[in-house]
C-alpha cells in the first residue's frame, strides 16, 4: 500500500486531554497542544506522514461555526490536494456526531474524513486515544475508505457520520452506531469493511453555507406546558426540534403550539428523546394535517444540523424538508 499523506486537523477534546495525574478524574480537554498530542505517537511508526494543523485547542462543548468554517474549509483544500491521502480531525466526543455530521453533508465523499477521540485524557493509565489514532490513519490510509462520507472512528469501530451517537458518558465503548451498525471493525493491525460504501455518488449533497441559523433542541418533559415555543420564537428561532417522548410526543398543547410555529414558516422536526428508534410520520401527530417533519433515524442533534444547513440552503418547505430526513 503507497504510505498515505495524512492532513491532522486538531480541535481538542479528552484526545488532547492533560489530567492532574495519570488516575485524577479531573482533567482539562485540549490541554495538549495538537504537536505534543503527536509528539507522543512518535514511537508507534506508523505507516503515513502526518501533516499537523492546529485548528483549536478546546472541548468540542464549545464547538461552533467558526471552527467548522475552519475544518470545512481545511478539508475541502486537502480534497483537491493531489499530494493528501486524506483528513485526520481528533476532536471531542461529546460534539463529534455533529461536526461528523455536518462536514458529510457539505463536502464530497472522494477522500476520507475520519474524526478520533478519546474518553481517556492523553496522560490516563489505559488511555485510549492513542489506539483510536493509529486506527483512524489505518482507515484513511485504506482507498477502501474512499466514497464512504466522513467517518467516525473510536474503540476499534469504524461508524459512518449519520449513524453514530455518544451514548455513555465515560465508559471506552461510547458510541454507538444507529440505525446500521459499524461499518467496519479495525485495529492498528488490521481493516475489515463490512461491505461496501453505502452512500449514494460522491458529490456533496449541501453547499456550505454562508452562516448557520438559529435552530433550537426543544426537550419534551411529562407535565410541560407550550410557553417555551413562544420564549424559542422570541428568541428569533428559525427552526425547531423537538426531542419527544416515545415516537416523537409531547402533550397536545405544545404540539399545537408547534404546529401554529410551522404554519407561521418556522420549519419543526419531531425527534426522540428515547435512545434510540425510528420516529415515523403519522403515528399520534398528524404530521400530515400538523405541518410537522419526523426525524426518522436521526436523533435531536443531528436533526438539529440537518436542519440547520436545510434551512441555511432556503429548504423551509416541510415536503422537502421530510425528502431530506427520509434520505438514508
Ligand atoms: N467534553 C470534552 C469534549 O467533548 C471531553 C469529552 C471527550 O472528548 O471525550 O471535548
Amino acid at each position: 500500500m503507497k504510505r498515505a499523506r495524512i492532513l491532522v486537523l486538531g480541535t481538542g477534546g479528552t484526545i488532547a486531554g492533560a489530567a492532574v495525574s495519570a488516575t485524577s478524574a479531573a482533567y482539562q480537554p485540549g490541554g495538549l497542544s495538537l504537536d505534543a498530542m503527536l509528539g507522543n505517537l512518535a514511537g508507534l511508526d506508523l505507516a503515513a506522514d502526518l501533516i499537523p494543523q492546529e485548528v483549536a485547542q478546546i472541548g468540542s462543548q464549545d464547538i461552533g461555526w467558526p471552527q467548522w468554517q475552519a475544518l470545512h474549509a481545511a478539508c475541502a483544500g486537502a480534497l483537491v490536494d493531489p499530494s493528501v491521502t486524506g483528513v485526520i480531525i481528533t476532536h471531542g466526543t461529546d460534539t463529534a456526531e455533529e461536526t461528523a455530521f455536518l462536514l458529510d453533508l457539505t463536502l464530497p465523499a472522494g477522500k476520507p474524513i475520519v474524526l478520533v477521540g478519546a474518553m481517556r485524557p492523553a496522560d490516563a493509565v489505559g488511555a485510549d486515544g492513542m489506539r483510536n489514532f493509529a486506527n483512524a490513519v489505518r482507515v484513511v490510509s485504506d482507498p477502501a475508505a474512499c466514497g464512504r462520507g466522513v467517518l467516525l472512528v473510536m474503540g476499534d469501530a469504524v461508524l459512518a457520520a449519520r449513524d453514530a451517537r455518544k451514548a455513555a458518558t465515560s465508559s471506552i465503548d461510547a458510541f454507538k452506531s444507529f440505525p446500521r451498525g459499524a461499518i467496519a471493525r479495525v485495529t492498528p493491525a488490521r481493516l475489515d469493511w463490512f461491505g461496501p460504501p453505502h452512500r449514494v455518488g460522491w458529490a456533496a449533497r449541501y453547499p456550505w453555507p454562508a452562516a448557520l441559523p438559529r435552530v433550537a433542541i426543544l426537550t419534551a418533559g411529562a407535565g410541560m406546558d407550550e410557553q417555551p415555543v413562544a420564549a424559542l420564537l422570541g428568541i428569533g428561532c428559525k427552526g425547531m426540534v423537538l426531542a419527544g417522548m416515545g415516537q416523537g410526543n409531547a402533550p397536545a398543547c405544545v404540539i399545537a403550539a408547534l404546529a401554529e410555529a410551522a404554519a407561521s414558516g418556522v420549519p419543526v422536526v419531531r425527534a426522540t428523546r428515547v435512545d434510540e428508534g425510528i420516529v415515523d410520520r403519522n403515528v399520534e401527530v398528524d404530521d400530515d394535517a400538523l405541518g410537522l417533519v419526523a426525524a426518522r433515524a436521526l436523533g435531536p442533534a443531528k436533526a438539529r444540523v440537518l436542519l440547520m444547513v436545510l434551512i441555511a440552503n432556503g429548504i423551509t418547505d416541510a415536503g422537502a424538508i421530510q425528502a431530506a430526513f427520509d434520505a438514508g
